[in-house]
């Protein structure tokens, strides 16, 4: 469904800032047989409000069109997650003193594997997420959780009980939530005057600075930035405290929220160096739209010209952000002989649009194409380390963000080079 008014303010006048086109839902992978039938396809654009500085995408795609995967998403899978998790509840307890007396609640808490860590230390703990089998998996580990949507109802539910939180973590969620503002509501709901709700998210000045289009994808409703925040809190009674900025998922923000103004030091120098770039603005947005086109540009280019030549391609990562990638690039069905991945539930299967069949990474030294190009570029070390044979055999790979760039078999693995913060010599023999 197209929206007319912004999801947080109202406003009737928003500016479509970015259109990728009709795509089809990033995370909708294909079986063999489902090949023979049209997929269903979504405007993918994103639309700036000039009233309160939110960026949003513009079609809101049915939850069950959305959510339909065949598989379900355990976040204990990720080594990296539980080590940025447990980082950060060891942070958390430090800073406020978090002890036995205490009541945490975690939001979209998955199978457990944040709040495991709370339990750990005694610490009492609730988590709520929507997705029966991770529920089930975290109360078997003896984590608490209740199977449900989070918002005011829920919320008021817990406030009922007696359940207000000193703390509330809410890691990768509130990017997804299309009713916004009951979201929001929960959270001043359920916090003790005292207490502070912890968000992470995907930071869009990271994804306007470093031109990471691909993260738009039609399940992020949003892309957040400080100045599109505010005035959503605000409305609900929250203050917004604290800010720190994180390197995982090409670059998080970690936002903390109370119920009394506390402003920090960071927070303010953030909110001032968005004011500088001008993310309040809709010009801001239409320098990063043609960074965008002129990145699909050269990156099409270098491809099509390799391939004249008789190189093979292939892809890494059939991540939703590389279909979004795909199928931007639009390069036709066949232009990639195949994507690794690493996860056998998605083996055998396609990537959505451009229908590219899904491998065992093994196929790349079996197959040993000339060139990968990189769809999970935020994990750009780990895969290329795990890949040293392809490597060493005379394969290279292509990062295509923040500007494509080739990294022959040779290139020693730097990861600052493929950090959040690319700091790009432009002197590099291998850059474009
Ligand atoms: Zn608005």
């Amino acid at each position: 469904m197209r929206i007319t008014n912004c999801r947080s303010c109202g406003c009737g006048d928003l500016r479509v800032i970015l259109d990728l086109g009709s795509q089809p839902v990033a995370n909708a992978l294909l079986s063999e047989e489902e090949l023979s039938r049209p997929e269903a396809r979504f405007l993918l654009a994103v639309a700036f409000c000039p009233a309160c500085a939110l960026l949003q995408v513009t079609e809101t795609v049915p939850a069950d069109v959305l959510y339909r995967r065949d598989y379900p998403y355990f976040s204990s899978s990720s080594p990296a997650l539980l080590k940025h998790s447990a980082e950060h509840v060891e942070a958390l307890a430090r800073k406020y003193e978090l002890g036995p007396r205490n009541f945490v609640v975690e939001v979209a808490s998955n199978d457990g594997y944040l709040l495991r860590n709370f339990v750990d230390r005694g610490i009492d703990c609730l988590g709520i997420d929507p997705a029966d089998g991770p529920v089930a998996r975290a109360n078997a580990i003896g984590v608490p959780t209740i199977h449900d949507f989070f918002g005011s109802r829920c919320a008021e539910k817990l406030a009922g009980e007696g359940k207000l939180a000193d703390v509330v973590i809410a890691n990768n969620v509130v990017a997804h939530v299309d009713g916004i503002n009951d979201f929001v509501a929960g959270f001043a709901r359920l916090l003790k005057p005292t207490g502070i709700a912890v968000f992470e998210f995907a930071y869009a000045l990271d994804m306007v600075e470093h031109c990471e289009f691909d993260t738009i994808y039609h399940e992020h409703l949003f892309y957040h930035t400080l100045h599109g925040l505010t005035p959503l809190f605000r409305r609900h009674g929250l203050y917004l405290n604290d800010a720190e900025r994180l390197p995982i998922h090409g670059g998080s923000l970690r936002l903390t929220v109370g119920r009394t103004p506390a402003r920090s030091e960071e927070l303010d120098a953030l909110f001032a160096h968005e004011a500088a770039l001008g993310v309040d603005q809709v010009s801001c947005y239409n320098d990063f739209a043609d960074r965008v086109r002129a990145l699909r540009d050269s990156l099409a280019c270098l491809l099509i010209s390799e391939r004249a030549k008789g190189k093979r391609i292939a892809c890494y990562g059939a991540a939703a952000k590389g279909a979004t990638m795909v199928n931007y690039l639009d390069l036709g069905e066949r232009f990639f002989e195949f994507v690794a991945d690493a996860n056998a539930y998605k083996q055998g299967k396609f990537m959505p649009g451009q229908r590219i069949p899904i491998r065992h990474p093994d196929q790349l030294v079996a197959d040993q194409p000339d060139y990968v190009l990189l769809l999970v570029w935020n994990f750009a070390g780990e895969v290329m380390r795990q890949q040293a044979t392809y490597r060493e055999r005379g394969g290279s790979f292509i990062i295509p963000v923040p500007e494509p760039c080739i990294v022959p078999p040779d290139a020693p693995i730097d990861d600052t080079q493929f950090a959040i913060f690319p700091t790009r010599d432009p002197g590099a023999p291998h850059a474009l």
